[in-house]
């Protein structure tokens, strides 16, 4: 479902004109057609994902600003400008999409575009002692966190995947996404889905992507892939058993990647699978439904 939120942006462009016109800056008049910005989903939801898009003018450039953080935009198929945002996991309440518009670089004008978030349910689960455990047996590597997150924080201005994203693998849902993991020692969420099958099954790349890791001596994930579907989206398959792509090589989505193992801290065969969007952990399998939905 999309809304469009015309009337938000003239009262905060009259607000602006104000102010321009009253700089002496007129200019700015002429580039003026009625935008109409669509969030899609219209409320997304802590842990999820929202296209924000618009129609652009031909001589101005923008910067998005959401959470704190900036994005520029891409050019989608239908002209329209767009920027594909995560939403924080804990995240509730009105957020801002706000839209700084350029001319020649100079920022003329901002329009901001509320954004009613849907908060997420979130499940909390005990974090057993013999997890805690495994993790205090088998620390981290000195610079394999590093590497990962700075991995899954890449960029790339290429759009390299095809839509809609597919299941890596069918097998038994384990723990979910965004589960709270509470233990004596250690408290994170579950920034992935756990899918259950023996060991062996091949794992497939869920998009077409270049592979910006493929790692056979993780501690905690074990042996990993990441594959960068680019525009800031990866995806990450964790404790496999083989890896059978090399970093930099180009995958086709279905492509077999390696195999189901436990490698890493883990207590039984499965596949972790992730996905992650600037940066920002998102649910895969919404991220399955949602592209299955979207063009
Ligand atoms: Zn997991």
């Amino acid at each position: 479902m999309k809304i469009k939120i015309g009337g938000f942006f003239l009262t905060s462009y009259h607000r602006h004109a104000a102010r321009i016109f009253a700089a002496g800056a007129t200019l700015f008049f002429s580039t003026i057609t009625l935008y109409a910005f669509s969030i899609n989903p219209a409320a997304p939801k802590g842990g999820e994902a929202f296209v924000f898009s618009f129609k652009p003018s031909g001589f101005l450039t923008y910067e998005i600003i959401y959470d704190s953080k900036t994005y520029i935009t891409y050019l989608a198929d239908n002209g329209k400008r767009e920027i594909f945002l995560p939403v924080a996991i804990e995240s509730s309440g009105e957020g801002k999409v706000v839209v700084v518009k350029k001319l020649l670089g100079i920022k003329i004008a901002e329009a901001k575009i509320p954004v009613r978030i849907t908060p997420r349910e979130i499940e909390v689960v005990r974090l057993r002692p013999p997890s805690e455990k495994m993790r205090d047996s088998k620390p981290p590597l000195p610079d394999e966190r590093e590497r990962l997150l700075a991995s899954l924080k890449t960029v790339t201005a290429a759009n390299f995947r095809d839509s809609p994203f597919i299941p890596p693998l069918e097998g038994k849902r384990g723990e979910g996404f965004a589960v709270r993991r509470e233990g004596a020692k250690y408290s994170y969420y579950h920034k992935g889905v756990d899918i259950s099958t023996p060991a062996g099954v091949p794992v497939t790349a869920s998009n077409s992507g270049a592979v910006a890791i493929s790692s056979e001596n993780f501690n905690v994930t074990g042996k990993t892939i990441v594959i960068d579907h680019g525009r800031g989206l990866l995806t990450c398959y964790y404790h496999m058993d083989s890896l059978l792509v090399s970093e930099g090589e180009k995958v086709a989505r279905g492509q077999i990647i390696g195999t189901v193992g436990s490698t890493g801290w883990s207590t039984g065969p499965h596949l972790h699978f992730g996905a992650y969007l600037q940066g920002e952990a998102i649910d895969p399998l919404w991220l399955i439904e949602f592209t299955s939905t979207t063009k």
